[in-house]
Parts: structure tokens; sequence; C-alpha cells
């Protein structure tokens, strides 16, 4: 048993929020475990919540066709949520369930060692950009621990607004050159504490 499917057994036993009781299931993430690049959206929709798995509704169809736009394919990178269990209704997910759910996160990052980290909308971009504002930061990476962090539109919102989704086509592909080049990417200087999640 792999050092990951040990840590998706610990997160299936996790009930430290609400939204534990009302899923059906946990969905933790999958993908190879040394991928070089890691996509985190923000939470399981009704698909997700009933297949275990993370993006395979419409969104995740949209997702699969910009990865194959950069000939990627899911298998050849890792996928997870900012949070773990659906949100009922598929409302936002609550500030305390973000809190609550980000040491899986922050395992699964130090377990898969990506060189990249591509946030898929808002609440995946407030973790790693604070205080940002995604129509101004989506296409820009920052350099930080090693790690390359690069914002992008949802894939959901780019499926109903053509603006958006000419962005995120356009961010996607923008992908495989800073794959290649992470090595050689300055470290942003720390950014001093925002209070604020996003902007927008
Ligand atoms: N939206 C997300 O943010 N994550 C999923 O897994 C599915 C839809």
């Amino acid at each position: 048993m792999s050092v990951l499917s040990e840590l998706y057994d610990q997160i299936a036993l996790c009930q430290q929020c609400g939204i534990a009781e009302t899923r059906t299931k946990v969905v933790p993430g999958e993908g190879r475990e040394d991928a070089d690049i890691m996509f985190i959206g923000e939470a399981p929709g009704w698909h997700e919540d009933q297949q275990g798995r993370p993006f395979v509704g419409p969104a995740g169809k949209y997702l699969d066709e910009l990865l194959a736009s950069i000939n990627l394919n899911r298998g050849q990178v890792y996928i997870a949520n900012v949070i773990k269990c659906r949100p009922e209704g598929n409302r936002d997910p609550l500030p305390t369930e973000i809190l609550n759910c980000r040491h899986w996160l922050d395992l699964q990052i130090e377990l898969i060692k990506p060189k990249m980290i591509a946030t898929l909308g808002r609440y995946s971009m407030a973790l790693f950009f604070p205080g940002k504002s995604i129509s101004k930061i989506h296409g820009t990476a920052q350099k930080r621990d090693g790690i390359t962090y690069f914002a992008m539109y949802h894939p959901a919102a780019a499926l109903h607004q053509q603006s958006l989704r000419q962005a995120i086509q356009a961010d996607m592909l923008k992908i495989p050159s800073l794959l290649a080049e992470t090595e050689d990417i300055a470290e942003t200087e720390p950014q001093p504490q925002q209070l604020t999640m996003f902007k927008d």
C-alpha cells in the first residue's frame, strides 16, 4: 500500500466538519504519486461525491480537454481539491471547512512534491496567493520554496463564460514551458500577510 493510499484511508475517516455527515463519498484526490504538476480545485460537486473522484462531472470533462490541449491526461498529473467533502447544494466552502481540510492538502503536496501547482478558481488561489484577485493574476506564476504556483480560472466558471474560456485555454497553454523551466524560475519574495481571502 502506498503512503498516498494510506492517506486516503485517513481522509475517509475524517469527521472534522458537518459535511462529513452528508457526503456520499469522500473525494481525496487522484493521479500520479510523483506528478510534476498538481491541479487544485475547490470542492467536490454532485458527480464527484457520488464517485469519490475529483473532477468527473462537466467541469472535469472540460479539464480533461484542457489537459489534452497540452498533451497531458489525468493519469500523468495529480488532481485534488481544497476540501474533500461536498458542501450540500454545492454552496461555497466555509472558512472553517477550508481550515479543517488544509492539513490533508498540505500532506498531499508534501508526499507528491510537485514542481508546479495550478490553482483552479478563487478558493484554491486564495490558499497560495492570499489577498489577490483572480482576474488580475490568472495566467501568472510565483515560485516559493521550490514550487511554482500558477493561478487559473475554475473550469466550471470557464464553461459558462466565453471570455473566461478563452483565458483558461490560453493560460493552460503556458504550462508546458513553465514546467520545463521551473528550475530557472526565480523565487518570489515573501508576501506580507493579507487578511482578505480574495478580492473578486
Ligand atoms: N469542481 C471542483 O472544484 N472540484 C471538483 O472535483 C469538481 C468540480
